[in-house]
């Protein structure tokens, strides 16, 4: 029987971005449009989830980013990945929500974590919002929550 590949699921923003300042754009100029994905080149790396990653990687861990970022954000994205990361193999997927999708983000991450959990064996996953997690867990998959919400 064919062995599938380790990997680890890894949320975007408010997970491996800071994006607070985003955060104070919504609070001071924008008030009804977050989040402000126009924004990301500010996001910040945050640094704990930049050397999981890391670690991931050098164990030969697969690493995919799934994010409820619409995917016409892609390109902005994958220009903050490559500044911001420091992989040595730089090998990972990158899984967005659809431009037109309609459903809320733990919808989409439900859905996306039952195909992969197929493919991978999924060690665990990061990320700060807790209907997220709750439905990852869900799906038998060990999600780290590490945000507030
Ligand atoms: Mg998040």
């Amino acid at each position: 029987m064919k062995t599938k590949r380790e990997a680890i699921i890894v949320d975007l923003d408010g997970t491996l971005c800071d994006n607070a300042v985003r955060a104070n754009f919504k609070s001071n100029n924008h008030k009804d449009y977050w989040p402000l994905y126009e924004y990301i080149p500010f996001d910040k790396p945050n640094k704990w989830c930049v050397d999981i990653m890391d670690m991931a990687d050098l164990y030969g861990c697969k690493i995919i980013f799934l994010t409820a970022r619409p995917k016409k954000y892609e390109q902005k994205t994958r220009d903050w990945l490559i500044k911001h990361l420091t992989l040595v193999s730089f090998s990972y997927d990158l899984i967005m929500m659809p431009n037109d999708y309609r459903y809320q983000p733990p919808v989409f991450k439900k859905a996306r974590i039952k195909e992969l959990n197929k493919k991978y064996n999924i060690l665990f996953a990061l990320d700060d919002q807790r209907a997220n997690v709750d439905v990852m867990r869900e799906e038998g998959i060990m999600c780290l929550h590490c945000g507030n919400d």
